[in-house]
């Protein structure tokens, strides 16, 4: 029997890019799956399970949770998914050594194949959106909305989310200390990482993603065949 392969795409990008977005309309309209390791490690934190214990002050400063802890969770996610469709990672890998981990994970398990789409914005706006950002408390659904007028992504039910109703709440860690700090890892690790993706022979998709949010899903839904066929042909 021939197993079908799923794509796993890596969304690359810095904190307040867009990538919980654009998960967001590639769930709803492509029947994708996303797997965030901000939204597992959030709600670990709030069941206060044991890995919820030991990473709640790191996540607070805005620092990097251990490589370990991480790639554990991923991994799990993907061993136990029922999705036959395409997967999202939302925010992993963020180190080289998760992204050697995941190459890895795929070598043994031999049924996914990798494409990364990288969504670039300057700091400064990053800065801005991730201030006036707020997500829906339902820890299912982690929906982001901003708090800015006349954004596309305002609420239509202002202070509650519109797909869950659930309330809206500002992240703990979108505080300008935490933001600047994870900003800072991000670009540390960024050049090694895009340039580990480069060295394994991978073509990163690249959007730039001061733009709408339908601007940003067109180019995607536009693009990603191609990037499939280039990364998987090989
Ligand atoms: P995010 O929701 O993607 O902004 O992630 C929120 C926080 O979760 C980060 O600031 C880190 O503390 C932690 N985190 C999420 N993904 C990772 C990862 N791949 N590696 C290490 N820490 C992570």
């Amino acid at each position: 029997m021939i197993s079908q392969k799923k794509d796993l795409i890596i969304f690359l990008g810095p904190p307040g890019s867009g990538k919980g977005s654009l998960s967001n309309l590639a769930v709803k309209n492509l029947g994708f799956e996303q797997i965030s390791t901000g939204n597992l490690c959030r709600q670990h934190i709030s069941e206060q399970t044991e890995i919820g214990k030991q990473i709640d002050l790191i996540i607070k400063t805005g620092k990097l949770i251990s490589d370990d802890i991480i790639n554990n969770m991923v991994f799990d996610c993907l061993l136990n998914t029922n999705n036959t469709n395409s997967i999202i990672l939302d925010g992993f890998p963020r180190t080289v050594v998760q992204a050697e981990a995941l190459k890895d994970f795929i070598s043994k398990n031999n049924n996914f194949n990798l494409s990364i789409v990288r969504l670039s914005v300057e700091d400064d706006k990053l800065i801005k959106r991730i201030i006036s950002r707020v997500v829906c408390s339902n820890l299912l659904c982690q929906r982001v909305f901003s708090l800015e007028k006349d954004s596309q992504h305002c609420s239509l039910l202002e202070n509650n989310c519109d797909d869950c109703s659930s309330k809206l709440v500002r992240r703990k860690d979108d505080i300008i200390e935490s933001i600047k700090e994870r900003l800072n890892i991000y670009r540390q690790h960024e050049t090694n990482l895009i340039n580990y993706f480069i060295f394994q022979d991978f073509k990163i998709l690249e959007i730039f993603a001061d733009q709408s949010i339908a601007d940003i899903f067109y180019l995607f839904t536009e693009n990603f065949g191609v990037l499939h066929n280039d990364n998987n042909q090989k």
